[in-house]
């Protein structure tokens, strides 16, 4: 047996026994652990991966258990839900729905904030639902519900905390696990993307908008079935656990605990909540007088957490379980994923046709045209500032040009999203590298592919994208090994040296099964047999009939190499010809030379 698997099904057990093990008071504050993981476990999702950080959970929180306690104690629901009856189990199901529509209203008034916008925005309706718990005379003002009925399971009612105690742990686990696996799937990659490689998602066909949605629902949801145990559990409500203090205290617990993996969800809820009773235990004995000082010793706690260990106490757990990471596998037997048909060599397939773009009084780009036919290599070339990126962002979609147009494959680039052009065929590489440095190289390539596949976010908590999952692997697998990264296919991606950084990005590219190659200065940087190893691979992709743009500074690097070049000094074409040609071009030699 997998040794992690041992020690999975050790802490599982442990978690049965505790309630025959412990005494009632420890089962109640292991309650509250279970509760307060589940919500600290979107956070992971959100703030630790996605990097979105909420300050508003608890509002979900109280959105669950508003639901459940409103409808469970109502004395006659109205005619429209009555149909649903008021056992918690249906009122569950009501109050995930309404979640997911506040949610979607909530998000996508919030989600497009950026910087410290978004947090302010999450505080903002943190603060508005829970003053809507605490106004509505229907929900009992700040008195809250009473009399809300324990929940019912086969029978049994779970009325004393060691029985609820495994209804929460059951959440809870099912939470961890099922997020553990959306995590590990293409959707996952898409939402491990949005941290620090927006641009690179995009260019590789993620809607980051849609993926930044599903982790925001998400994370409400499993907030809103803590609610809903919690509502259960103690029986009454009020608006106090809802408000934004708590929503700060489960960010405080998931940062804690480690927001980038989802056992710190759980790591820190169990701290804190121990901490906090011990300290309030404690505390005011010590200092002789009653008063909130634990959340004075949490305050310098975060600091110190902040400064000393900023991805939290699980990575440092971690290192003492004797577990290895489990690595990928790739199954060589998988069905191999459809290709598209390239276009015939020598057929036209990008096209500028007078392209200006000007910034304010600067012209960057003035009137150029161009053509990469398929089956060559295509070099644009010219000194710093002559407008290269600028024209490379006309080609790819990126930026719109002020006059002209560009035409991929006949139709139009221009008001198409990157998703839409990356779908058509054509890839990219960044000037500036934008991998996911902690990610393994076949994971950071397999994002490629993201577009090749279709599975989605349900599929994968259920681990029912694996035949899929398993062909995307291998054909991030065989791109991998196609550029002759194969030995470091495991590796992090933030390991490799610049070289091989810049030829994992030409294999994610490639794993989009492109017809176009779009490169930015790929041998910037470079060492000598780096530049070689590039241009080795580049001449075998040309053989295999891709078109392929190189955008480059380096003459030498281009020469050797390409079927045709353009040059360009101050936004404008000066030449374009065969790379003989252009060598003993007087223009260029000017633009080059400085006039030697
Ligand atoms: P290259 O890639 O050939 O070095 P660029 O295309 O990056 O050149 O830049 C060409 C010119 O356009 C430069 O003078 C640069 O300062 C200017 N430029 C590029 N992008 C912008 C922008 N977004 N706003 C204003 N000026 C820009
Ligand atoms: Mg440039």
């Amino acid at each position: 047996m997998r040794k992690d698997r041992l020690v999975l099904g050790a802490f599982l057990a442990l978690v049965l026994a505790m309630p025959a093990l412990l005494p009632s008071f420890y089962v109640t504050l292991l309650n509250y652990i279970g509760l307060y993981a589940m919500v600290a476990l979107g956070l992971v999702l959100l703030t630790g991966v996605g990097g979105l950080t909420s300050f508003g959970q608890a509002a979900f929180v109280g959105l669950g258990a508003y639901t459940t306690a409103a409808l469970t104690t109502a004395p006659a629901l109205p005619g429209w839900i009555a149909w649903a009856g008021s056992s918690p189990w249906a009122t569950l199901c009501l109050g995930l729905l309404l979640t997911v529509a506040v949610a979607l209203i909530l998000g996508s008034l919030t989600l497009k904030l950026s910087g410290h916008f978004l947090p302010l925005g999450t505080i903002a309706w943190g603060i508005s639902l829970y003053f809507l718990f605490g106004t509505l005379e229907s929900l009992g003002g700040h008195s809250g519900i009473t009399g809300i009925p324990p929940i019912a399971i086969f029978g049994w009612t779970l009325d004393e905390g060691g029985e609820i105690y495994y209804l929460i742990w059951a959440f809870l686990m099912l939470a961890v696990f099922t997020t553990r696996n959306l995590l590990d799937s293409r959707e996952g990659r898409a939402i491990r993307a949005l941290k620090g490689g927006m641009v690179m998602a995009e260019a590789m066909g993620v809607n980051t908008s849609r993926s930044r949605m599903i982790i925001f629902v998400i994370a409400a949801l499993q907030a809103c079935a803590s609610g809903w145990l919690y509502a259960h559990m103690q029986r009454f409500i009020n608006p106090t656990p809802f408000g934004v203090h708590f929503g700060i205290e489960y960010l405080f617990m998931a940062v804690v605990g480690g927001a980038g993996h989802v056992w710190g969800a759980l790591v820190g809820a169990g701290l804190i909540t121990i901490l906090k009773q011990w300290l309030q235990d404690i505390l005011p004995r010590l200092l002789g007088s009653n008063g909130n000082f634990e959340v004075i010793v949490f305050g310098v706690m975060m600091v110190i957490v902040l400064q000393r260990a900023r991805d939290g106490l699980w990575p440092v757990l971690a290192r003492l379980v004797p577990v290895k990471p489990v690595q990928k596998t790739i199954d060589a037997s998988a069905e191999s994923l459809p290709r598209r048909t390239l276009p015939q060599v020598g057929e036209r397939i990008l096209e500028a046709r007078n392209v200006t773009r000007k910034f304010g009084g600067l012209v960057a780009n003035n009137d150029m045209s161009l053509d990469v036919k398929a089956g060559e290599i295509l070099a644009l070339i010219g000194p710093n500032g002559a407008g290269k990126s600028t024209m490379f962002n006309q080609l790819s979609g990126v930026d719109t040009p002020t006059s002209g147009e560009v035409l991929f494959l006949g139709q139009p680039v221009a008001g198409r999203d990157s998703r839409q052009i990356a779908g058509m065929g054509m890839s990219r590489s960044f000037q500036h590298v934008k991998l996911l440095h902690s990610m393994s190289v076949l994971e950071n390539v397999a994002i490629g592919a993201h577009l090749r596949g279709e599975r989605g976010v349900i599929s994968a908590a259920w681990r029912q994208d694996r035949t899929e999952e398993a062909r995307l692997l291998k054909e991030a697998a065989f791109q991998i090994e196609r550029v002759g990264l194969a030995q470091h296919m495991f590796d992090e991606a933030g390991s490799l040296a610049l070289g091989q950084q810049r030829i994992l990005e030409i294999a994610r590219a490639l794993c989009s099964d492109p017809c176009l190659l779009l490169l930015d200065e790929p041998a910037a940087g470079l060492r000598l047999k780096e530049k070689e190893a590039l241009g080795e691979l580049l001449r075998k992709l040309r053989s295999e009939g891709m078109a392929i743009l190189i955008v480059e500074h380096d003459m030498d690097f281009v020469m050797g190499l390409v079927d045709r070049v353009v040059v360009m000094e101050f936004g404008q074409k000066i030449a374009e010809g065969l790379p003989e040609e252009i060598q003993q071009d007087p223009a260029v030699l000017e633009a080059y030379l400085g006039g030697v």
